[in-house]
C-alpha cells in the first residue's frame, strides 16, 4: 500500500513546477486537486499567480483540469474566469475521475501528471491511474503556514521521499 502514498516528485509551491520542467517529462496534461493546492480554501477565485502559471502551461502546450472532490458551487465559482474542465465531488482517491478527465483531454498515462497535497487522496488517486504524482506541501492560513508546513514535512512518506530525493528544505 504504501507505494500508492509515494509521490514521484515534491515542490514547495504549485508554481516551481515549470512548463520547462513538465515538457521535459513529456507532459501534456496536469490534473490538479484544488483546496490548498492552488489556493486556500478561503479562497473563492484564483489570483494573478494562479492565471499566470494556467497561462504559461497553455503557452507550452500543456493543458490543466481540476479534480476536486469538494462541491460544484466551490468548484464552479473557481474556474469562472480560468474556464478549464473542472471535476467536482470526484471521488479521489478513486482513480474514476482521472481517467474521466484523461479521456476528456485526449491525454493518457504516458503524458499526465496528478497535482496534489494530499497523499491519501492526490497521490494515491495519481499512483492507482499510473500517473507521475507531483506533491506540494498544502497551502493554508498563512498564519499556520510554518507550522503546518513542518508537520506535513514530518508525515513519514514525506520524510522517506526527502531522505531518498536528497530534499534539503
Ligand atoms: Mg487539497
Amino acid at each position: 500500500m504504501k507505494h500508492l502514498l509515494m509521490p514521484h516528485y515534491m515542490f514547495k509551491t504549485y508554481d516551481e513546477i515549470t512548463p520547462e520542467f513538465l515538457t521535459s517529462l513529456g507532459v501534456k496534461a496536469v490534473l490538479s486537486d484544488v483546496d490548498n493546492t492552488l489556493a486556500p480554501y478561503e479562497q473563492p477565485e484564483p489570483d494573478e499567480r494562479l492565471h499566470g502559471w494556467v497561462e504559461g502551461l497553455a503557452k507550452a502546450g500543456i493543458s490543466i483540469a481540476f479534480i476536486s472532490n469538494n462541491d460544484g458551487e466551490r468548484i464552479e465559482l473557481f474556474n469562472r474566469t480560468l474556464g478549464v474542465p473542472a471535476y467536482w465531488k470526484s471521488g479521489k482517491p478513486f482513480k474514476k475521475s482521472l481517467l474521466h478527465a484523461m479521456k476528456d483531454l485526449g491525454t493518457d498515462q504516458s503524458n499526465t501528471v496528478m497535482l496534489g497535497d494530499q497523499l491519501l487522496t492526490d497521490a494515491w488517486a495519481g499512483n492507482a491511474a499510473g500517473l507521475k504524482v507531483i506533491i506540494v506541501p498544502p497551502i493554508r492560513d498563512k498564519r499556520n503556514l510554518f507550522f503546518r508546513f513542518k508537520r506535513w514535512l514530518e508525515i513519514p512518506t514525506v520524510k522517506r521521499f526527502k531522505k531518498k530525493h536528497g530534499i534539503d528544505w
